[in-house]
């Protein structure tokens, strides 16, 4: 007899309990748990650290048959396992790495695994369905969903050879599990694994507990050393190179008595793994480390990230802060930044490939909006990942002490009518040109030395138009198009009809004033 939906999650509660310890489920884990456990096809969007894989772990566990799971790194799939297996679900791999494939076969075949855990190229094989006949299938897994999208950041053709592969179980549901956030990726893993549109489960990207703070760097190390005095928990610092970890983490021990080490990939793979494994364990060791720290590192008391320069982009920023406060309890966030961070990151992306500098450059420009803004640090973080958050949260340096600002709302109006004027396809370095009445030949050729935005903007409030566009990017006023050109976006009519009013940071006009390039 069919057992009834609400039966089946007082099942699933009772072990979430009993097989993980935990006492709830946490966001929509239990959506997509009910889901699964009805039968039906689910995409979960959760950012890194929601908790992703209870959502197949705890169906394979009370499902009849076994959870074939498709993840694209054989290490991930060792933690898992080891994770699992410490739970006491029945969990084996079916890698180049793992010697017992026999076993784990019979083991599948028998009805005794709640987990396979395969990777996808194997999974392809016709010997892999051939061996999935002879058991018995309840549920595929698909980690790292975007892996089947060419417009994800990380296209593994063997993905597009899952979809045959689930087609010949029809009675498995299928669960694609990603953190990606633009919406062409999801369509497209929706329509390439065979899900159906209504089964896609979207987890919000906000960590309410993480406190935003973006600083000017003075001194690095003085400056950690105080943080590291007001936050005595576990912590990870970021730095740029293995050569400023190594100082960072000698000069931050002296300097505070705390524990420090260092982590980065130069080091011996002992020295390394003993060194993580220590923090693990630690209730307030600090670990200065690359951002080759942190993939797949179970630690959810880490009381504070700090960067000591810039992250590669506000995805990576996202990623690197969320290892803080994954326990729910407040956490900080933050990020020591120079201008001279941003003018060596444009010089690398001069020197790659023209097909990626323009992009590169997008990734940069978000970035710089984010550590410029004068507002909600939070709320630009979140529009960036296609949410509609608040104006401001509170939690963040900027909600919790304003910066002084100017008034800047004729300004703004003469800005934005100039990209208007021009079509709304021309970058900064055109529109100002045509505001500070440059008439160069790309100007005249367009006829914009004839528009009544021409020369409009004094040598006076000149230098002001740059702070000025950061900050109408950082709130959406003005957008990006495909192109790298402006156009308007969010409340720019409202500005123009003279009903809002606009404000830029007093540090970034001085700075601006001064001519310095303070601005990255
Ligand atoms: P993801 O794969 O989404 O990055 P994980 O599955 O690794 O996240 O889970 C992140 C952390 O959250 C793990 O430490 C996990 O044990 C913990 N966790 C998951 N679900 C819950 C829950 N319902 N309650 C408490 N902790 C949870
Ligand atoms: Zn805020």
């Amino acid at each position: 007899s069919p057992i009834s939906p609400a039966t089946q999650m007082d099942e699933a509660r009772a072990a979430l309990r009993r097989i993980f310890g935990f006492d709830s489920f946490r966001g929509v884990q239990e959506q997509v748990v009910a889901r699964v456990l009805g039968g039906q096809s689910t995409l979960a969007v959760m950012p890194t650290g929601a908790g992703k894989s209870l959502t197949y772990q705890l169906p394979a566990a009370l499902l009849d048959g076994t959870c074939v799971v498709i993840s694209p790194l054989i290490a991930l799939m060792h933690d898992q396992l080891r994770s699992a297996r410490a739970n006491g679900i029945a969990a084996a791999a079916l890698t180049s790495a793992d010697a017992d494939w026999r076993e784990t076969a019979d083991a599948f075949c028998n009805g005794a695994l709640d987990l396979l855990y395969v990777a996808p190229e194997r999974a392809s094989q016709p010997g892999f369905r051939d061996l999935l006949n002879r058991g018995r299938v309840a549920l595929f897994a698909v980690d790292e969903a975007h892996c089947v999208s060419e417009w994800g950041h990380d296209f593994r053709p063997d993905y597009r050879l899952l979809r045959p592969l689930m087609d010949g179980f029809p009675g498995a549901a299928r669960l694609a599990l990603t953190a990606t956030a633009d919406a062409h990726t999801r369509a497209d893993i929706l329509e390439q694994l065979g899900i159906p549109a209504e089964g896609m489960v979207v987890a919000g990207f906000d960590r309410p507990n993480i406190r935003y703070a973006i600083r000017h760097r003075q001194s690095v190390p003085a400056q950690l050393a105080q943080l590291m005095e007001e936050e005595p928990g576990p912590g990870i610092i970021y730095a740029p190179t293995r050569r400023k970890v190594e100082e960072l983490a000698a000069q931050l021990e002296r300097a505070t008595g705390r524990e420090v080490r260092p982590y980065h990939a130069g080091l011996p793979a002992e020295e390394r793994a003993e060194n993580q494994a220590a923090f693990v364990a630690s209730e307030d060791m600090v670990m200065v480390a690359t951002i080759a720290f942190g993939m797949g590192i179970d630690k959810p008391d880490v009381r504070f990230v700090a960067h000591a320069g810039i992250p590669k982009s506000i995805e990576a920023y996202y990623q690197e802060t969320g290892r803080a406060g994954r326990d729910g309890d407040p956490a900080l966030a933050v990020m020591f930044w120079g201008a001279g961070d941003f003018v060596a990151a444009r010089q690398r992306v001069a020197e790659v490939e023209e097909a990626r500098q323009q992009g590169e450059r997008k990734r940069l420009d978000a970035l710089a909006a984010l550590v410029e803004t004068p507002q909600c640090r939070r709320a630009l973080l979140l529009r960036h990942f296609g949410e509609e958050p608040p104006q401001s949260c509170g939690n963040c340096d900027n909600c919790l002490d304003p910066p002084a600002m100017i008034d800047a709302t004729e300004l703004a109006r003469k800005l934005l009518s100039a990209v208007y004027r021009t079509g709304q396809s021309f970058g900064f370095g055109h529109v100002q040109k045509v505001l500070t009445g440059v008439s160069d030949e790309r100007v005249t050729a367009r006829g914009h030395d004839r528009l009544s935005v021409f020369g409009i903007v004094g040598a006076d409030e000149a230098p002001l138009l740059q702070p000025l566009v950061r900050t109408l990017q950082a709130r959406g006023t003005l957008v990006a198009t495909e192109h790298g050109g402006l156009a308007l976006g969010g409340d720019a009519r409202a500005i123009l009809k003279g009903e809002m009013p606009v404000a830029i940071a007093r540090t970034a006009e001085r700075a601006a004033r001064k001519g310095r390039r303070a601005s990255p």
